[in-house]
């Protein structure tokens, strides 16, 4: 320590989890990355994120949560709301007026919704309309292989699902471009205006129905329909159908450092916050993880962070734990954990380097979000961070601090300010991305292997 030099005493220096870590921690985030891509095989859409987390809290012994339940010190139950948002806690053994350990994910990703009449026939070909889903740069979705996920819920109360194109067997759908022959025009024109989004149409069929004088391809696809899953068009109004990438997650590099996959944004915090919950259940505190909808569509909705649910299911833990719901929120701290974009190196004119989440340097946090000033912005209280900071440190966890670009450049936010309205300090912390909200978007296995580690240590002290 004493032949320290000044500047390595004084100077804060980023650098990555292979300089920082021991080898020990890279082998286990090499481990943890393989859980981590099966989850996201199987939980493309936040109702599949819904029950593959369900069943690996109830694979450590949590249980079904309804309003109104009995709670009492020890249950660790999860509720499950409308299939599309989750609340997975651990009531701990201090008061529950000592607050909530609270950690926010979002398990929806920008997609491309099928509408509710989509269905048509043009040229031979069978298409169906779409409106997109969050903040897409449309030309990334269009010439690449898609999958169809959903459910169609039907008059009689039955709800089917839908899944096609995950399975090596299944067919793929697929949105067309243009070719560069035919393309000059087009080429010509801003990026963002390049494509309509009444373009977006998905390519389902090509192949006639003709028996009984009829030449349709939309009726060959109905009649397929029929037979697959029972349904005819008018059951289209009450479906939610969404094309996402069929690629599935793998390793990216040479080296496999990397993952690539749909959905990173934000299952790469999702993962990470629910399994150091489960692996931490034993908490004195009372610990929440909740996997949130309609982040990317602004919060709104019964399953988004604007709803009230978190305070319905504050209010009945007060009520049946002896507690004051204004001292549990008083009390209770918030991780918002929500991906970083990371420094993309081939676009260095919207960073600002030093203020930038570097990838593979560890997990991020953000103290504000916001654009043009901050405006629309939780900023984290100071203290907060100081607190963060120190419990960070106490388990050797590999941290950076971000914020996502050069001022005036652009901007987002996150459901930071849904939480911290409610008297809740939160702060965002998560994992850097490359190519957010691409259809195929890369982390680094030690950044998401911080993360759990950084949410391990949130849950603990
Ligand atoms: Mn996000
Ligand atoms: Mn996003």
């Amino acid at each position: 320590m004493e032949n320290k030099k000044l500047s390595e005493t004084l100077t804060y220096t980023k650098k990555t989890v292979y300089e920082k870590a021991d080898k020990s921690i890279i082998d286990t985030a090499e481990k943890y990355a393989e859980a981590y891509k099966s989850y996201l095989d199987s939980a493309k859409t936040e109702r599949e994120a819904v029950k593959v987390s369900i069943a690996l809290a109830e694979s450590f012994g949590f249980s079904e949560y309804r309003l109104g339940d009995e709670i009492k010190a020890g249950d660790k139950k999860y509720y499950n709301n409308r299939g599309k948002n989750l609340f997975v806690f651990s009531v701990g053994s201090e008061s529950i007026n000592r607050g909530i350990r609270l950690t926010v994910a979002h398990i929806d990703s920008p997609r491309i919704d099928v509408k509710q009449c989509p269905l048509y026939d043009e040229a031979g070909m069978g298409f169906l309309k779409t409106h997109y889903y969050g903040g897409i740069r449309k030309y990334q979705w269009v010439a690449t292989p898609l999958s169809l996920h959903g459910v169609i819920a039907k008059t009689d109360g039955s709800v089917i699902d839908v899944n096609i194109g995950e399975d090596n067997s299944d067919p793929l759908f697929y949105i067309s471009d243009l070719l560069p022959h035919l393309g000059h025009k087009q080429g010509k024109a801003p990026l963002d205006e390049a494509f309509d989004g009444e373009q977006l149409n998905i390519l389902i069929g090509s192949k006639p129905y003709t028996e009984d004088g009829e030449n349709s391809v939309k009726l060959n696809i109905l009649k397929l329909l029929n037979e697959k899953y029972g349904i005819s068009e008018d059951d289209f109004f009450s479906a939610e159908l969404c094309a996402v990438p069929a690629a599935k997650a793998r390793d990216i590099g040479l080296d496999r450092s990397m993952i690539g996959a749909y959905g990173h944004d934000d299952r790469v915090c999702a993962y990470p916050a629910l399994t150091a919950l489960l692996d931490s259940a034993d908490s004195t505190h009372t610990t929440m993880c909740i996997l949130s909808d309609k982040e990317e569509t602004g919060s709104d909705g019964p399953s988004g962070m604007q709803s009230e649910l978190m305070l319905d299911i504050i209010n009945e833990l007060a009520a049946n734990l002896g507690g004051n719901p204004a001292i549990i929120k008083a009390n209770s701290k918030c991780l918002s954990a929500d991906v970083a974009a990371a420094y993309d190196p081939n676009f260095p004119d919207v960073f600002e380097k030093k203020n930038a989440a570097m990838l593979s340097c560890g997990v991020v946090f953000t103290k504000f979000t916001g654009s043009r000033g901050k405006s629309g912005t939780n900023d984290a209280n100071a203290e907060f961070i100081g607190w963060l900071r120190g419990i960070l440190a106490n388990d050797g966890v590999i941290w950076q601090s971000s914020e996502l670009g050069r001022v005036d450049c652009g901007g987002g936010g996150t459901v930071a300010k849904y939480v911290s309205k409610h008297n809740i300090d939160t702060i965002d912390l998560g994992v850097p991305v490359i190519s957010m909200h691409a259809p195929y978007e890369v982390v680094s296995k030690v950044d998401l292997y911080e993360a759990y580690r950084a949410m391990l240590a949130f849950y603990k002290y």
